[in-house]
């Protein structure tokens, strides 16, 4: 018995002494940069930029706010480790400037938005000297995004600049015929329909560039929350209008959209919600709204089939 327990231990030494071995860092670990990136659009671009040359982690998730997400311990952490840093910048990530001004020196941080035409940025009136931050949905502004994504990848890692073009080159291909797309589903809806009412001012490029009157109960951020004065006033709108659809955003909460639907039914009139947009935030990981290219594409077909109200067979009251 006692033979039997000195042979057990010396396997289980064995044994251990093989997990121990197996576990220990080789020293070539592989070279890839690592890259933390916020909201999922811009990690969408270092995926696609960087391919299989680097790893990145993105922060904001399905149906997350960037306008209110504070990073947690483990984003620091993440934030801490990382090679390069990327951001949308132009205050979308508000309460966030702290935090990515305070990184140490060699850790380098690029807003995706940096460098573009001050002339092609939208400035609303009630934004006081702020720039919009939704440049994503004019996707040829966009692009621009890409080409700054590709051009710090180029720097931060030459050896691999070759890879970073040619994949970038064919990520700016497919956003061209992604732009083409959404302006031909824009064109099949009558130009007097053209209106787009969503939760937040998120789509003012998309209205500037594909030829839509926006509307948004809340305003550029969702910091501030909507008065009972702007419920009435867009309510009157719609009604006034005879809008149809309406839209709710998957990263704000569907409540306030469902006030405005209320009160236009009060004024005598009944609007739908024509479905839920993408606003702020990609979709699941492994769905087509969970890449940027799939969500402006879910985007314009959920706009264009329920303001043409081809979501159910046409009734007549
Ligand atoms: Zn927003």
């Amino acid at each position: 018995m006692k033979r039997l327990i000195i042979i057990l231990f010396i396997i289980l030494s064995f044994v251990s002494y093989g997990c121990d071995t197996k576990n220990a860092p080789s020293p070539n670990s592989d070279a890839k940069v690592h890259v933390v990136a916020t909201i999922g659009m811009v990690t969408d671009i270092v995926k696609n930029v960087g391919g299989d040359h680097v790893d990145v982690e993105g922060m904001m998730g399905p149906g997350v706010d960037p306008h209110l997400y504070k990073p947690t311990a483990k984003d620091l952490q993440r934030l801490n480790s990382a090679d390069i840093i990327y951001y949308n910048g132009l205050h979308l990530e508000s309460k966030m400037g702290d935090v990515l001004s305070k990184m140490p020196g060699d850790t380098k941080t690029v807003a995706v938005t940096d460098g573009v035409d001050k002339a092609l940025l939208l400035s609303p009136p009630e934004f006081e000297g702020q720039y919009d931050p939704h440049l994503w949905f004019d996707v040829s502004l966009w692009m621009k995004a890409v080409e700054n994504v590709r051009d710090s990848l180029c720097k931060l890692d030459p050896d691999n600049k070759a890879a970073y073009q040619t994949n970038a080159q064919q990520y700016l291909t497919k956003l061209m015929e992604l732009h083409q797309y959404v302006k031909t589903q824009v064109e099949r809806v009558p130009q007097a329909q053209r209106v787009l009412v969503t939760a937040h001012d998120a789509f003012n490029y998309f209205g500037k560039a594909y030829g839509f009157e926006v509307k948004g109960l809340q305003g550029i951020s969702t910091v501030s929350e909507a008065a009972i004065s702007d419920v009435q006033e867009l309510a009157a709108f719609i009604a006034k209008r005879r809008i149809p659809a309406i839209f709710v955003e998957s990263s704000v909460p569907s409540r306030s959209l469902e006030a405005v639907k209320a009160a236009v039914k009060a004024k005598g009139y009944d609007v739908q919600i024509g479905g839920e947009l993408f606003s702020d935030a990609m979709g699941h990981a492994g769905t087509p709204e969970g890449t940027y290219i799939g969500m402006v594409r879910h985007n314009i077909d959920t706009i264009v089939k329920a303001l043409l109200d081809e979501t159910t067979s046409n009734k007549e009251e």
